[in-house]
Parts: structure tokens; C-alpha cells; sequence
């Protein structure tokens, strides 16, 4: 399913159950003294989110970071919540996806006995 996927980062930056960010500090002009940090949303679908200081980055593929967001709103999160799941249901993800990637079907798709692993694409 992540053949289609754009790395554009909308199903997260629409998610409200979505909470990853990204701290970077800046100088803020004059005496370069002086400086500012910033939070900004950060989003697992981009190819960048994961990359190490090395260069080393280990969720290089698509499909790697899809399966990482799946698992972690019906997985991860569920195992140390209590099983809350980190997903509403709004289905913002999916309206707003330019092709159309829907989570419901993954998260099907996964579930069915017979699921295969996910390639390391
Ligand atoms: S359906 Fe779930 S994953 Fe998609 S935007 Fe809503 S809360 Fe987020
Ligand atoms: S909105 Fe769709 S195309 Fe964009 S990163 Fe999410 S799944 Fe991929």
C-alpha cells in the first residue's frame, strides 16, 4: 500500500491524534547573542524524520514508515496506554491523502490471519 504514498506528510499534519515535533534553535540576528528555539510539527512519513547524525537512518522505505505509523497508533501506543488506541476515527488521514491511502484497509489488511510481514522496501 505504500507504493502510491507521497512521503508529503498531510495524514500526520491532519491527525489530531498525531503529536511528533521537532525543536531547532536559531539566531535571532543583532549581536548574535542572542538566539530563539522553536517547536514545529514533525511528521514519521517524511524520509528525514528518522535519519541519525551518521547519516545512518533506519526507516529509509515508505513502507517502513506507513507500518511505523499503523503500528504505533494500533499497536505501540495501545501497549503502553493501557490499549487505548491513538486513532479517533475521524478519517482525516484518508480525506486528506492526495492518493487516496487509507488507514482502514492496513489496518485490516493486518489484522487478517493470514498477513504477511512487510517487505523492508
Ligand atoms: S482516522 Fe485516526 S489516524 Fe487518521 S487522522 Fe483520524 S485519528 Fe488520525
Ligand atoms: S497523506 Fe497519503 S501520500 Fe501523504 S504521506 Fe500520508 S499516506 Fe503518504
Amino acid at each position: 500500500m505504500s507504493d502510491k504514498c507521497l512521503s508529503c506528510g498531510a495524514c500526520t499534519y491532519l491527525c489530531p491524534t498525531c503529536y511528533c515535533f521537532n525543536i531547532t534553535d536559531e539566531n535571532d540576528g543583532g549581536d548574535g547573542m542572542r538566539g530563539r528555539r522553536l517547536r514545529s510539527w514533525d511528521n514519521c512519513m517524511s524520509s528525514l524524520f528518522t535519519r541519525e547524525a551518521s547519516g545512518h537512518n533506519p526507516r529509509m522505505g515508505k513502507a517502513l514508515r506507513l507500518r511505523n505509523r499503523v503500528g504505533h497508533k494500533f499497536s505501540y501506543y495501545p501497549r503502553l496506554h493501557e490499549g487505548v488506541v491513538s486513532c479517533n476515527g475521524c478519517g482525516r488521514c484518508i480525506t486528506g491523502c492526495p492518493v487516496s491511502v487509507d488507514i482502514r484497509e492496513m489496518v485490516v489488511r493486518a489484522t487478517e490471519p493470514d498477513a504477511k510481514e512487510t517487505p523492508n522496501a
